[in-house]
């Protein structure tokens, strides 16, 4: 689409600019000029590809290569509206990009810049404040007063665990000075999530800035971004801001003048989910296989290559810049108490608007399945929703009103793992979703510990012989035995979170299981 329009503007001979506007120009100055650029992800999955038009906000849905023509000549040219390429629901027509309802009630600040910037085009990130936070950082803080930022802004690390981002930086910084990293983990592997994966596809640069504010804080000259090889674009993009950075002397040796150096590399793995817990993680990028080790040490002092490591994920490390620039009072005015600012949450399943969310901590359920999301697809019936992956828990209609935070969810034994939404109907079989995410959590046990490999194994088999109608009533102590033992016993996250999706079915949605089993008594 976007090279088709490219071609058909100068076939007309029309003035065609990639990239920013030059400096003598605004949108208002540029009748017959067209600035066209390729954008992050928006986020409005559901209606792809989109086309968005400045400065009216105009945004065209399921843009196809055939409409290119018609967008020139009547939009572009005319002024006109094309009404069969704008969004509806329920009967009405909606304009502009910002009357969306599926946009009304988010609140997008790490995933801003998403679907309005070149992410290959560092200028774009420059001209809206990109790398301010990280110079304010370097030649106005100290590395204390940097940690006890991210601390007093409560920013909680967003890759599952939701512990103070600060706390760790500050770990960190007081290890002896030596040889430290700052890792940034994009190993997003929860089936239904891609919140990291849009960040790093558009919006690398936040990601840059945000470790080199943490290399400032700790201590470090070295990084890594752990991404999983499956996410070629997000690598080439990731690869392009580095280099881009680098050209600007934003990266190497002794930044802008100063002593401060930081060298960033790329690091792809194959793919692996235990390779998002963090010691597994480092293993992989040191060339072994990526097995977790039992904690302590913790990753703050014997982390990569046994030295102290800054361990965060995309979105953690994404939020920093914005808390360095606009202060830690302004991120705590977003979200609840105990876990201010904002989530990204992937919003997938039977939902009529499935795609990219960033909404404030605290915001409920039901609105982001029913304001958002539009409702259930069809007109059918909410039945659950399971958060957070494999690691997490399903919620259902009980849930819809409970605020989403680190802490109103693990009191309800789901936690928001790195934000992976996915929505079920009435015609969902939750022993089946059980089965699904156990299979999962099978396939992806590393085999290191015994109550992991062999038991979640046990477990699948139990369930598989539930799901075709074949099971016990003691299927369900066993089950129950099982994953009490294996949450218990299991040496990291992957196996102590394993059964979670089938306690909670169990516990919600006992009664399928028991329409599947036979009393054999
Ligand atoms: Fe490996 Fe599972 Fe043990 Fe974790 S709990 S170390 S994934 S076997």
């Amino acid at each position: 689409i976007y090279e088709r329009m490219k071609e058909e503007c100068q076939r007309r001979g029309l003035n065609v600019h990639v990239g920013l506007l030059r400096e003598d120009e605004t949108p208002e100055t540029k009748s017959d000029d067209i600035n066209l650029k390729r954008s992050g992800c928006h986020g409005f999955c559901e209606m792809g590809p989109l086309l968005q038009i400045e400065p009216d906000g105009i945004l065209y849905t399921h843009v196809q290569v055939e409409d290119c023509d018609d967008i020139i000549e009547q939009t572009l040219l005319r002024g006109k509206v094309i009404p069969r390429l704008l969004y509806q629901l329920d009967g009405v027509t909606y304009e502009k990009h910002e009357d969306i309802p599926f946009y009304h009630k988010q609140h997008r600040i790490v995933l801003e810049n998403c679907g309005t910037t070149d992410a290959e085009d560092i200028d774009e990130y420059l001209a809206k404040d990109g790398y301010s936070a990280f110079e304010k950082a370097l030649f106005e803080m100290t590395d204390e007063a940097i940690c006890k930022e991210i601390l007093d802004s409560g920013l909680r690390g967003r890759g599952g665990g939701g512990f103070p981002a600060g706390r760790k930086w500050e770990s960190v910084r007081q290890q002896p000075k030596g040889k430290k990293y700052v890792v940034c983990n994009g190993d997003e592997g929860d089936p239904g999530a891609f919140m990291d994966r849009s960040i790093m596809e558009g919006n690398p640069h936040s990601i840059i800035e945000g470790m080199l504010i943490a290399g400032v804080a700790a201590g470090s000259d070295e990084g890594y971004i752990y991404v999983r090889a499956e996410y070629p674009l997000a690598v080439s993009r990731l690869r392009n801001a580095i280099a881009r950075a680098e050209e600007l002397g934003l990266l190497g040796d002794h930044i802008l003048g100063t002593d401060f150096s930081f060298h960033l590399h790329v690091n792809r793995g194959a793919g692996a989910f235990v390779c998002g817990e963090g010691s597994a993680l480092t293993a992989s990028i040191e060339g072994n296989r990526g097995m977790p080790r039992v904690k302590p040490p913790r990753t703050v002092e014997h982390g990569l290559w046994a030295q102290p490591t800054v361990l965060n994920n995309v979105e953690t490390f994404s939020t920093v810049p914005l808390i360095i620039r606009n202060g830690s009072k302004w991120y705590r005015s977003i979200g609840t108490e105990k876990s201010p600012g904002t989530k990204a949450f992937a919003l997938t399943g039977n939902v009529v608007n499935t795609g990219l969310i960033e909404v404030p901590m605290g915001t409920t359920l039901r609105e982001v399945i029913f304001d958002i999301g539009g409702g259930i697809k069809d007109g059918k019936k909410f039945k659950a929703v399971q958060i957070g992956g494999p690691s997490g828990g399903c919620l259902t209609e009980e849930h819809l009103d409970m605020p989403m935070d680190f802490d109103s969810l693990k009191k309800v034994g789901a936690m928001i793992g790195s934000g992976g939404l996915v929505v079920m109907d009435e015609d969902t079989c939750m022993v089946e979703v059980a089965r699904f995410f156990m299979n999962f959590t099978q396939n992806e046990s590393c085999g290191k510990c015994v109550p992991c490999r062999e038991g979640t194994r046990r477990m699948l088999e139990i369930l598989t012989r539930i799901v075709n109608n074949e099971g016990s009533l003691e299927d369900l102590d066993l089950l129950e035995t099982l994953a009490n033992t294996i949450t218990e016993t299991s040496l990291c996250g992957l196996g102590q979170s394993a059964c979670k999706p089938v306690q909670s079915t169990l516990k919600y949605f006992r009664d399928e299981y028991l329409a599947h089993v036979v009393d054999k008594h």
